[in-house]
């Protein structure tokens, strides 16, 4: 089997055959069922949720995650393939799968009880049900650990009040992890339902950006949560950075792929286009263009072998993926940009998938951690002095 995609530097030989055929299964779905949708609903704002059972069913939820919880095991670098061809198709698409994977079942399996972990998790994976995280709020998003979300106990159960913001699949969600802190100011977890009383969604209209995908408001007014929906086993941010970390690294594989369609499409419409008598691809300078982006590809892809393998052996650490979502967002932007300048006109149709690229983009390069963040994570890994504040 072959890689599919772009393979300058012999990618195939360092998958494995497991790996390739994944990646082929998430290729083809990608084509056949998301790609004919995809323009319909960037243009109205929404995202085709008839896709998301299809998605459990193909294995694409939580797939690092045991067999016993729906999960189906697979490597790190499978899982990553899967994201990188999922965003070839779109960034929207590509964030469904990583919200739910990283975002709401690995919460629930690293710091879940058993109830908890039997009663969602192999629903989640089979795309039963639906899932989103809870951190952002209007007036904290870099610094989370500002939250103004407040958690008080009652009895067995705990009272929470406040808002959140910018929530991927808030508003089609059966639940939401939601982190809040204590009266002592400790931030903690709980799954929020669907239909608790005093817990409400709204969608956020308006967005230039990962228009594919549905983006809202969570609202809770005294929302009554039995301590039995509590995370059990974390406490502190670092609960929810460390389930930052895990769609992390989703971003790290997704933008490959971006990238890879954006440096196709222009390879190929530069062969075909004729310009003062011949293809555009042999002027110097689109050639300077694409060779840049075969060049950040291949590094891309190299890094995020590597990473893979960190995963897998438990030794990554947050500042890698820092490092990986930081250069491969950066390099998905810039081939979006070249990719646009080398279609000239045509490069802002719609007919093309490098102007909406261009635009999820940018939503990829400010969620989960900006850029300045996670430089700001990697400065302090190599120098030991925080720079936040
Ligand atoms: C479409 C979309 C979907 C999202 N989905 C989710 C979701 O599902 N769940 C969720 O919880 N959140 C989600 N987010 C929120 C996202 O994680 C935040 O937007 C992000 O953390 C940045 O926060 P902010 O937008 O408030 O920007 P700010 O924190 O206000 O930052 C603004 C600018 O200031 C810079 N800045 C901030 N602090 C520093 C510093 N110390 N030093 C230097 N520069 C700094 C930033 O880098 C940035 O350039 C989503 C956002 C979008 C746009």
């Amino acid at each position: 089997m072959k890689y599919i995609g772009p393979d300058f530097c012999d990618i195939t030989s360092l998958l494995t055959d497991e790996e390739l055929l994944i990646q082929k299964t998430a290729n083809e779905f990608v084509t056949k069922e998301f790609l004919p949708l995809v323009n319909e609903y960037y243009e109205k704002g929404s995202f085709p949720t008839k896709l998301i059972p299809v998605m459990g069913e193909l294995g694409f939820f939580g797939a690092t995650l045991p067999k016993k919880y729906g999960g189906s095991e697979i490597s790190s670098t499978a899982y990553g393939l899967i994201m990188q061809e999922l965003e070839k198709g779109d960034s929207g698409l590509r964030s469904v799968c990583s919200v739910q994977g990283g975002l709401v079942m690995y919460p629930i399996h690293a710091y879940g009880s058993e109830e908890q972990k039997s009663k969602w998790l192999p629903k989640l994976a089979a795309g039963k049900a639906v899932g989103c995280f809870g951190l952002t709020e209007s007036n904290h998003g870099s610094d989370p650990g500002g939250m103004t979300t407040k958690a008080v106990k009652d009895g067995n159960d705990w009272i929470i009040n406040g808002s959140k913001m910018w929530i991927t699949n808030g508003s089609i969600s059966d639940i939401a992890i939601v982190w809040a802190k204590d009266e002592d100011d400790i931030v903690r977890g709980f799954i929020l339902e669907k239909g608790m009383k005093g817990f409400t969604t709204t969608d956020i209209h308006g967005k230039m950006s990962l228009r594919c995908s549905i983006t809202s408001e969570l609202f809770m007014k005294d929302v009554r949560v039995p301590d039995s929906n509590r995370l059990p086993g974390i406490e502190g941010l670092k609960g929810p950075l460390s389930c930052l970390t895990q769609a992390r690294y989703s971003i790290v594989w997704g933008t490959i792929g971006a990238a890879i369609d954006c440096y196709e499409t222009a390879l190929s419409y530069s062969k075909d286009r004729n310009q003062f008598s011949k293809p555009i691809a042999g002027f110097q300078l689109t050639q300077k263009k694409l060779v840049h982006m075969i060049q950040e590809i291949t590094k891309a892809q190299l890094l995020s072998i590597q990473l893979g393998k960190l995963k897998d052996d438990n030794t990554l650490d947050f500042s890698h993926i820092s490092l990986g979502k930081k250069n491969n967002v950066a390099m998905a932007r810039e081939c979006a940009r070249s990719a646009r300048e080398i279609l000239g006109a045509n490069g802002i149709m719609e007919d093309y998938s490098v102007m909406r690229h261009m635009m999820n983009l940018e939503t990829v390069y400010t969620y989960e951690g900006t850029n300045e963040i996670h430089t700001l994570i990697i400065g302090q890994k190599i120098t030991d002095l925080p720079a936040f504040e």
